[in-house]
């Protein structure tokens, strides 16, 4: 046992639809690492009833001074935010949102990942080698918020809304060295930079060339930029080209989906929202949304949120345990405890007492 016992405090924060079960399924999965580590590091839990539900009770997502009682965590454990009863648009700034501008998060770390006994749209020879990682510009872009609606103009008499985004050289630049940092610790140092900078002649024909004065720093790495559309076409058809895959939010966004679908399901992505000066807490959440058709039936699959958890043990420095918790995750599909979503019949409990149990090996 180490001398001074690692203790690592973890804001929890469910919230809405399926949110609750996979973040219960996460927690059940570090406290049972914790319990097998012979004290040498332990997790303290606390959690935070925000979501839609609070809203219906109080007018807000989260509490007022929220972002301050987050501050004092060492991370984030998320679940998802969205119901039925609140638009979409409010429970996403409200929550969400809010936490990851609030503590500068500026990097969505998403990666996509083919496991053993898992069935997914692409040919099963050439699956083996996949892996590939999205990094998203989490702090500006499309997702901005900047535009208002009403505006006068050249709409045909009915109402005009605008939406703009927004792409500072800063923004650009802290995301781009964070790919080419990123793409050095992996086996393939490539980066891929997506956008769609032959119709978006501002912004991004900005971030192009930020890409390409950082590239030069990057010799090591080797380097591609291709249009967003190309990108998904290639997502399917050429995936074995790819290794860190760097773009703006929205882009980013949509392309992480595919990734997960191409995987197998939704179900299956983690993510990390990093605010890699350590300023602030990161925040680690499953790709997937609140799944409001199957909530509350113990259904949902849990592999995202425990493979957003390895994400923070990573971040906690504790990769060796990151390591062991993502075996286990392979050895679950691979001795075939698939839930519905991949086409088995294993409920969220039963995936995460798999898991568990494959810990131990
Ligand atoms: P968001 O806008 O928050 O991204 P969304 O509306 O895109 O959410 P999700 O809530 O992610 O959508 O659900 C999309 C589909 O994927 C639904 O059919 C849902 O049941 C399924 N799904 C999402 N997460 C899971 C999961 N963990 N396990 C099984 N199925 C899931
Ligand atoms: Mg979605």
């Amino acid at each position: 046992p180490s001398p001074t016992p690692a203790r690592y405090r973890i804001a929890a924060i469910p919230a809405d639809g399926v949110g609750a079960e996979v973040v219960a399924a996460g927690r059940s999965v570090l406290d049972a690492l914790a319990a097998g580590s012979g004290g040498a590091f332990s997790f303290d839990w606390t959690e935070f009833p925000w979501g839609s539900r609070y809203y219906a009770e109080t007018g807000a997502m989260m509490a007022d001074d929220g972002l301050d009682r987050l501050k004092e965590f060492d991370a984030i454990y998320f679940g998802a935010v969205g119901w039925p009863t609140v638009p979409d648009h409010i429970s996403l700034w409200g929550l969400r949102l809010r936490v990851c501008q609030g503590f500068d998060q500026w990097a969505n770390v998403r990666p996509v990942r083919f496991l053993p006994g898992v069935l997914s749209p692409l040919r099963a020879a050439d699956r083996a080698e996949l892996d590939w990682v999205v990094v998203r510009e989490n702090s500006e872009g499309e997702y901005a918020g900047f535009g208002g609606r009403n505006f006068a103009g050249r709409g045909a008499g009915g109402e005009v809304a605008v939406q703009s985004s927004v792409f500072t050289e800063t923004g650009c630049e802290r995301i781009i060295r964070f790919a080419f940092d990123l793409a050095r610790t992996r086996e393939r140092r490539k980066v891929s930079s997506v956008t769609k900078s032959n119709a978006q002649q501002y912004g991004m024909v900005l971030w192009d060339e930020v890409f390409r004065r950082v590239a030069a720093d990057y010799p090591d790495v080797e380097t591609e930029s291709v249009l967003v559309d190309a990108m998904a076409a290639k997502f399917v058809l050429r995936p074995e080209e790819l290794s860190v895959v760097v773009a703006s939010n929205l882009n980013a966004d949509i392309l992480s989906d595919l990734g997960s679908a191409l995987a197998g399901s939704l179900g299956l992505a983690a993510s990390a929202n990093l605010n890699p000066e350590r300023a602030w807490p990161s925040m680690f959440e499953p790709v997937h949304g609140s799944a409001p058709d199957i909530a509350g039936q113990g259904v949902a699959n849990p592999i995202g949120a425990v493979g957003s958890a390895a994400m923070m043990l990573d971040h906690f420095g504790l990769s060796e345990q990151a390591g062991r918790l993502n075996r286990a995750i392979a050895a679950t599909t691979a001795a075939g405890v698939l839930p519905r979503d991949l086409g088995g019949r294993a409920s969220t409990a039963e995936v995460t007492a798999a898991i568990i149990d494959a810990l131990a090996d």
